[in-house]
């Protein structure tokens, strides 16, 4: 039998303000375990919480940057279940009205657009942190944690495959960074991700039973658990068996995932309306408000980049998929506006730079004007394109402009035709043989002599008049 996987996300993002969604504890991270409390988060009873505004500021953001409905009214609700990491014993969080729903993104598989329903946003708070003692039977709790403002981006089934699931979190992450709500970093848990997966007969119209999986810290164990799950049922239901609703967990040592427990259903958290907060109203005034001041967005911005910049739509994708690296884009090309060799040198020299060292664009080695300034340096003729990547290394080591570096390090190319033919010329009277051979027919013989005139002159000939010098001097 084929079967076909169906796959719904539900993503939470840590959103970055400075305080607590329902207190002015702050919310920064690192600090020694529970200085960052008090008794609203503790969940002291007589105590009431107090929304932060910047907590449904960034919420709207989101909603209209993945083209939801924000609701003009929404509300806030108890989510009850016993944990030690719980003080209050139940969740704010919002269950039948949230505040956002029936937005979408578009993701791209292959050059091949596809969309992506978003069922709902909402808001909630963030649980503490438990640590269990390797040597001694004893649990410790952290409520720093406790308080911190989530949102939750729940997909509608529409992802097919494990790098559709991947491809739409890397969306979803971006769109977050460029609105500036969350770091959306997944090892250190800002933006993590349950992943339900279900399989069915391919070309059916009903679903089958879903499972959910947690503990997916990396994009690489996204894709690798959801892989993972979908084999797993399809052999359960091939050797007759049914798939049991369950969350499991996924053990990324044995490349695995193994029973949790049994899914709750939404009635076992005995949802309620929270007493203690009144109903969030939005006006359409402070939606329009936010949507004025949205930064431009990845697919806008790449969509842009195609448009004014004439670039390939794959280095386009490259160059917005983080915001600062199209910044950094720009900022070159108004030191040197030829847009193709930015985007090759960007994406191979820089990035690759970036990758070898750890290091993110906000703290590149290599500041944007002095690529920028280099890039000119080629144009101009002042150096090859070969020597170029030396002075390039350069720069990333020292920090130094381009130009300080060829200049320091004699690196400018040779122009002088009378220079250049008189290596030429020395090369030739050196090599018998090869001149033999090349005016035997062996044309591809050019290419040793080529190499032995940059070699004589350190990279530093013009490539083009050495060329030139050498055709004119071998063929007579
Ligand atoms: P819960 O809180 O019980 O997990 P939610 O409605 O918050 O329920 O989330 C359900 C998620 O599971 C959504 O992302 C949805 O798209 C996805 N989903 C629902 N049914 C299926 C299914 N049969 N197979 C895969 N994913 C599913
Ligand atoms: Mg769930
Ligand atoms: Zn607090």
């Amino acid at each position: 039998m084929k079967f076909e996987s169906v796959i719904g996300l539900e993503v939470h993002a840590q959103l970055k303000t400075k305080t607590k969604i329902f207190c002015n504890c702050s919310t920064a991270f690192g600090a020694p375990p529970n200085t960052h409390t008090c008794p609203v988060c503790l969940g002291m009873p007589g105590v009431l919480p107090v929304l932060n505004k910047k907590v449904v500021e960034y919420t709207i953001r989101m909603a209209i940057a993945t083209n939801c409905t924000v609701a003009g009214q929404s509300r806030f609700a108890r989510k009850n279940y016993f944990y030690p990491d719980l003080p209050k014993g139940y969740q704010i969080s919002q269950y039948e009205l949230p505040i956002a729903q029936f937005g979408y993104i578009d993701i791209e598989m292959n050059g091949d657009k596809k969309r992506i329903g978003i069922t709902r946003i909402h808001m909630e708070e963030d649980a503490g942190k438990l640590s269990h003692d390797p040597n001694r039977p004893v649990s410790m709790v952290d409520f720093n944690r406790t308080g911190v403002p989530l949102m939750e981006i729940v997909s509608e089934p529409d992802i097919r495959s494990p790098e559709e699931a991947g491809a739409y979190l890397r969306q979803l992450r971006s769109v977050v960074r460029y609105l500036g709500i969350c770091d959306g970093n997944m090892e250190e848990g800002s933006f993590r991700c349950d992943a339900n997966v279900s399989v069915m007969p391919m070309g059916s119209e009903t679903f089958g039973t879903r499972t959910e999986l947690k503990n997916l810290n990396s994009f690489k164990h996204v894709e690798k658990a959801i892989q993972f799950e979908i084999e797993r049922q399809k052999e359960v239901i091939g050797d007759g068996g049914q798939v049991i609703q369950e969350t499991r967990l996924w053990d990324p040592v044995k490349n695995m995932t193994t029973s949790m427990r049994g899914k709750e259903d939404a009635h076992d958290y005995r949802y309620f309306p929270d007493p203690d907060l009144l109903p969030l109203v939005i006006d359409e005034e402070w939606v329009n408000t936010v949507k004025s001041a949205l930064p431009e967005l990845p697919d806008e911005k790449k969509a842009r980049f195609v448009r004014e910049f004439d670039l390939p739509s794959y280095d386009a994708g490259v160059l917005t998929s983080v915001r600062e690296i199209a910044d950094y884009f720009e900022e070159c090309l108004k030191v040197f506006p030829k847009a193709k060799p930015v985007s090759n040198w960007v994406m191979g020299s820089l990035l690759g730079l970036l990758n070898a060292e750890g290091k993110s664009i906000e703290n590149s080695p290599v500041a944007a004007r002095d690529l920028g300034g280099l890039l000119k340096l080629i144009d101009e003729d002042v150096i090859s394109g070969k020597i170029a990547k030396t002075v390039f290394d350069e720069m990333a080591k020292t920090g130094k402009p381009p130009k300080v570096i060829v200049e320091e390090k004699g690196l400018v190319q040779v122009t002088d035709v009378s220079a250049i033919e008189s290596v030429v010329s020395e090369v030739i009277s050196r090599c018998p043989k090869e001149v033999e051979g090349y005016k035997a027919g062996k044309k591809k013989l050019l290419g040793f002599f080529v190499g032995q005139v940059m070699k004589e002159t350190k990279g530093k000939a013009n490539p083009k008049i050495v060329n030139e010098i050498l055709r004119e001097k071998l063929e007579v």
